[in-house]
C-alpha cells in the first residue's frame, strides 16, 4: 500500500488539525515494517508482539492479567487521512472510507481483540495484531463481554 491515489478515490482537503489530547501511552512491536507485509486483520495464530507501556501508565496495567483477550487500540500513524471515497486493493470496488476498515481514515484509529501471552512489567504480549512496528498504542481494554439476552 503506498499514498498514490488510484481510479475512484476521492481526496479532500481536510479541516486544519485540532488537537484533541490524545496521549501515545505506549509503543507497539510487531515483525511488519512494510505496510504491504502486515496482515489486513490481526488473527489469533499470529506471531507474539511485544507492547511497550510507557511511564506513568504502568500501573494501569493491574488486572489486566485476568482478560484471556484485550482489546489494543492504536494510531496508524503513518496512514493518510484525506480520503472520503477508497478503492480496496482486494476487489477494486470504490466504498466511502466509512464502510470499510482502511487504515486511511480522518482519525486513523485502528483496533484490534488480541490474544493476551503474558505481561511482564510494563511490556505486555499478545497474538492477533496487524500494525506495524513502532506504532502508538493509544489503549488497552478488556474485550467486551458479548450481552446475553435474557431468557
Ligand atoms: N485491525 C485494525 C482495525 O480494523 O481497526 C486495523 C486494520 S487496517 C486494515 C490494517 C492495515 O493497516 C495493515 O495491513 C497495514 O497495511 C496498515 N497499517 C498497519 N499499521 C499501520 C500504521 N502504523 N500506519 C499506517 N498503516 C498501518
Amino acid at each position: 500500500m503506498d499514498d498514490d491515489i488510484r481510479p475512484g478515490e476521492v481526496a479532500v482537503t481536510p479541516p486544519a488539525a485540532t488537537d484533541a489530547g490524545l496521549v501515545f501511552i505506549g509503543r507497539i512491536h510487531t515483525p511488519w515494517t512494510v505496510r504491504g507485509e502486515a496482515p489486513r486483520q490481526g488473527h489469533p495464530d499470529g506471531p507474539v508482539c511485544r507492547i511497550d507501556v510507557f511511564e506513568p501508565w504502568i500501573p494501569a496495567l493491574d488486572g489486566l492479567e485476568r482478560c484471556a483477550r484485550i482489546e489494543v487500540i492504536y494510531w496508524l500513524h503513518l496512514a493518510r487521512r484525506d480520503l472520503v471515497r477508497q478503492c480496496r486493493a482486494s476487489d477494486g470496488l470504490v466504498r466511502g472510507t466509512f464502510s470499510i476498515r482502511s487504515p486511511v481514515r480522518p482519525n486513523p484509529i485502528g483496533t484490534s481483540i488480541a490474544e493476551l501471552v503474558g505481561i511482564e512489567g510494563g511490556v505486555v504480549l499478545v497474538r492477533g495484531l496487524d500494525c506495524l512496528d513502532g506504532t502508538p498504542l493509544l489503549d488497552l481494554k478488556p474485550e467486551r463481554k458479548p450481552v446475553v439476552p435474557p431468557p
